[in-house]
């Protein structure tokens, strides 16, 4: 099975990587010259668990290759899966410019019947409407469009893909069903549920999966809010809530709100697609306020714990991605932070095991530091951000004998409110009890 991934990001690279291990023969595409640059010396642009053995393996046995050469790579294979950007747009829609460039290609290009496969996530209808644009810019072109969401997530990326829960595969015909399940064999032989539905169906599951988790994120926030008013622990509530094998455990964790490259933009792009089909999505509106809210919370919270007196004062920021093992930084409530505090005449130190490099290129000016004690060092205050696993286990001794003010802004609940105040720290975090800060 000879495959075509065009985009090497985050889904494509991984998706590559993965099928080229299962043994098929994959060209990786993208546009960005110094990207494939880097991949075929072996290096990898993007920070993932596992991926960078798992590509020059299967670099170097032969089975995974990197071009820049779309042209030559839609004509030499016949699976095409399209994993490209697919960005908010300034109404709050999917900009869909890279799929469609994408689509151009293929049009001018296509000889013989190929699989066009969207994996990036897009609009429903996106599928039928490609079809419709190649074959009026190519009336001759023998193809299907199949929708085939992706599910992984940064930082555990290989392991969604090698085992996912599920995969959807929206397929138009016969034809690309039978070449889609064979792309999916190894899992299938796995006992991985495949399912098959029409394409608009998989279109729409990728979004409703992402609002609905979007949906628990918000909830449990809702709920910590309301912690801190009557007097709940939230972590007791969430875990009280989670044990309900109804209602289940995960994405119940408090916080400073969803962020990442997938959860806001794509609820964002749901409500667009509702309110353009007139449909008056009420939970998903309530989901998206909440979320922008709680980001001005956290600021508040950060403000309230300085005593409202920002000037001179120096903050330290632990954490930057948008979650744990990942470089990823879009949409990552670290940035609304610095943003905020950094017209506000106060030192900025932050830390990251992984991201520092992502944010220098948006935040050249503040403190990059190399560990969290020298963010700590003469620091007024620190707040987590990313419950990056180094954080877990830190020194608290020392960094209260190098903080100049005791203060913990804890965004994700990380410390244990009784010890951390044991050793002298003032102590902020989210949705506990008030009497236990
Ligand atoms: P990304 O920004 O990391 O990668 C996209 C890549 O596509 C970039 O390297 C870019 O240079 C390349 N590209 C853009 N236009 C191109 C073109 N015309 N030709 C060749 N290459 C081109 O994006 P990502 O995070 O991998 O996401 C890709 C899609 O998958 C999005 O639709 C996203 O919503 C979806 N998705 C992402 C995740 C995730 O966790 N990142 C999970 C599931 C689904």
């Amino acid at each position: 099975m000879k495959i075509c991934i065009v985009g090497t990001g985050y889904v494509g690279l991984v998706t590559g990587a993965c099928l080229a291990d299962f043994g098929m023969e994959v060209t990786c595409v993208d546009k960005i010259k110094k990207k494939i640059d880097l991949l075929c010396r072996g290096e990898i642009p993007i920070y993932e668990p596992g991926l960078e053995v798992l590509v020059s393996k299967n670099f170097k046995d032969g089975r995974l290759k990197f071009t820049t050469d779309l042209r030559s790579a839609i004509k030499e294979n016949l699976v095409i899966f399209i994993a490209v950007g697919t960005p908010q747009g300034k109404d709050g829609s999917a900009d869909l410019s890279s799929v469609w460039e994408v689509a151009d290609t293929i049009a001018e290009v296509i000889n013989g019947y190929k699989v066009i496969v969207n994996k990036s996530t897009v609009p429903i209808g996106t599928a039928k409407e490609m079809k419709k644009y190649i074959k009026k810019k190519n009336p001759k072109a023998q193809f299907s469009v199949v929708s085939n969401p992706e599910f992984l997530r940064e930082g555990s990326a290989i392991g969604d893909f090698m085992e996912p829960d599920r995969i959807v595969i929206g397929v138009p015909d016969k034809r690309s069903e039978e070449i889609m399940k064979e792309v999916y064999k190894p899992l299938y032989h796995l006992e991985i549920p495949v399912l098959i539905t029409n394409v608009e169906s998989a279109e729409l599951i990728k979004y409703a999966s992402n609002a609905f988790l979007a949906s628990k994120i918000s909830f449990i926030n809702e709920i910590a809010a309301l912690c801190e008013k009557v007097g709940g622990d939230v972590i007791d509530v969430a875990r009280g809530m989670g044990l309900d094998v109804r209602i289940g455990p995960k994405f119940l964790q408090p916080g400073p709100g969803y962020g990442g490259s997938c959860f806001p933009k794509d609820t964002l792009a749901l409500l667009d697609i509702s309110n353009k089909h007139k449909y008056d999505f009420k939970i998903l509106k309530a989901t998206i306020e909440v979320n922008e809210k709680i980001k001005e919370r956290m600021v508040e919270k950060i403000k309230v714990a300085l005593n409202n007196k920002i000037e001179n004062k120096t903050l330290g920021v632990l954490g930057l991605s948008f979650k744990p093992e990942t470089d990823d930084i879009r949409e990552s409530i670290s940035l609304k932070i610095i943003e905020y505090f950094i017209d506000k005449k106060i030192n900025l130190k932050v830390y990251d095991p992984k991201a520092m490099e992502n944010v220098k290129k948006i935040f050249p000016e503040i403190k990059y530091c190399k560990n969290p004690y020298e963010v700590a060092e003469n620091s007024n205050c620190l707040v987590f951000v990313t419950e990056w696993n180094e954080f877990r286990y830190l020194d608290l001794k020392k960094i209260h004998s190098l903080m100049k003010e005791k203060i913990i802004v804890d965004l994700r609940n990380i410390y244990d409110v009784k010890k951390i105040k044991e050793i002298g720290f003032t102590y902020y975090p989210v949705g506990r009890i008030k009497e236990k800060w």
